[in-house]
């Protein structure tokens, strides 16, 4: 089987990239591997979703559905039920697969769209001490077993870590009937959107533990309880801050990672803060004709910036089948200031420079108002005032083609104005 562009994941991202192949005389083919398309959103069953793209307010099942009808009423290529494997990158890409209808098979492409997703750490990446029994597990792998399958997982639910996955959880568990005890989040300030801080916590009266942490777990078989500490500035536990709940299930909300390593024989240039690709506007890789968008590139709290990123990664692919968009050797690091924990994209080809490129980055810090500036030498090209910046909420800010003064490295810069 040969194709000018595979798409790897049939999530928003990877709906949004296949669908820029739609009638561009590109052939081009989708896989994935659940037995139908729509990702990680089909599990989110919760709205919020699509506010950005389509000024609505949709359920994920909702926001999926208007991508996968499209997708599906267009001619391109797809497989369900298929896993890639393994990708290796000779003078074009043999992308490995496997299904049970066909066992291992190869498929030629001259360009890949990697939109794998991510995946959630688990309690071995962040070492809790204690017992080690059953009834611990990643929030969203608990919402998947409620939402899909249709499992209750327990009774009595404790949380750690306060991102996303898991603010929704406490929710979701306390509409159907359990008792969700707390949340316990080691860093002074949530993880997750202020929106769902108010609208899943403090609305149901669940007590968000800010600067704790778990220090103990009790449970030869099934969990019988978990142990909470207050943590010092240097994240040790306090002594006497103890506090004990008896639960049968904690939920662990504590990191998403994209999920590149699996294709790792393609060693492509990695960042250490994202865990993925460092791309360029063009969402390339170092290795030529790779392409890599949504939470498979660095983890987005909003499926709005999936799709409008995805989509411009899939135009840029098809750019390049149809030879408009080689790389060149012209591409400069952007630099950030320590208010900055990432940006994407990470590098910018001057030769190719587009009308518009978008930046999107995540702070280190939580500030009431900010200043968001791009440099180029001394000179600031863009400068953006924001209201509210926090590590859990992506910033972005565009800078225009006309805007750039010469080919020199841009450095982004957020300022504290009011903490
Ligand atoms: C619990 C939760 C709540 C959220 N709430 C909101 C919200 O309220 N509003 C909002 O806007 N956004 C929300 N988001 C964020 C948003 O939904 C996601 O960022 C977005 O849907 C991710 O899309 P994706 O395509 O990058 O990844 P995914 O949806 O994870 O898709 C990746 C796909 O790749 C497939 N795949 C992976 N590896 C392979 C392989 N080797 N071979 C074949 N297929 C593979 C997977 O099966 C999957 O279908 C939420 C996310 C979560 C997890």
């Amino acid at each position: 089987m040969n194709f000018d562009i595979v798409i790897i994941g049939g999530g928003a991202a990877g709906l949004a990239a296949a669908l820029q192949c739609k009638d561009k005389k590109v052939s081009a083919l989708l896989i994935e591997r659940d037995q139908s398309l729509g990702g990680i959103l089909n599990q989110c069953i919760h709205n919020g979703f699509g506010l950005e793209v389509f000024d609505e307010e949709l359920t994920g099942p909702e926001y999926a559905a208007r991508y996968s009808h499209s997708f599906l009423n267009s001619s391109l290529d797809y497989m369900l039920d298929t896993t890639v494997v393994d990708i290796i990158k000779n003078e074009h890409f043999i992308i490995k697969a496997m299904n049970t209808k066909n066992g291992l098979f190869d498929i030629h492409a001259k360009a890949v769209i990697l939109s794998s997703g991510c995946y959630e750490r688990t309690r071995g990446a962040i070492h809790i001490p204690g017992e080690r029994p059953m009834g611990i597990m990643p929030a969203g792998s608990a919402q998947r077993y409620l939402n899909i399958d249709g499992y209750m997982v327990g009774k009595r639910i404790f949380i750690l870590g306060s991102g996303d996955i898991g603010l929704i959880m406490a929710r979701r568990m306390t509409l159907e009937g359990a008792k969700v005890l707390g949340v316990a989040e080691i860093m002074p300030y949530s993880n997750g959107l202020t929106r769902n801080i108010v609208q899943c916590l403090n609305d149901f009266d669940i007590p968000l533990y800010l600067s704790h942490t778990i220090t103990n777990i009790e449970g030869h078989h099934k969990l019988k309880a978990i142990t909470i500490q207050k943590v010092d500035s240097l994240y040790q536990p306090i002594e006497g801050t103890e506090k004990r709940f008896v639960v049968d299930t904690l939920l662990l909300s504590v990191g998403l990672i994209p999920d590149v390593q699996m294709f790792d024989s393609l060693k492509f240039h990695m960042s250490p803060t994202t865990k993925s690709a460092l791309v360029n506007q063009h969402y390339e890789t170092s290795i030529e004709g790779l392409f890599v968008c949504g939470n498979a590139l660095h983890v987005h709290d909003l499926v709005d910036y999936v799709t409008i990123e995805s989509a411009r990664a899939g135009l840029c692919a098809v750019q390049y089948i149809k030879d408009k968009n080689k790389p060149s050797k012209n591409e400069q690091f952007v630099n950030i200031n320590e208010n900055i924990r990432y940006v994407v994209p990470q590098k910018i080809d001057f030769n190719r420079l587009d009308d518009q490129i978008e930046f999107l980055f995540r702070s280190t810090l939580k500030a009431e108002r900010a200043l968001i500036k791009v440099m180029q030498g001394n000179q600031v090209i863009k400068e953006k005032k924001v209201k509210y910046v926090a590590p859990a909420e992506m910033e972005k800010i565009s800078v225009s083609k006309n805007e750039f003064i010469n080919h020199e490295p841009i450095t982004m810069i957020l300022e504290v104005l009011q903490i």
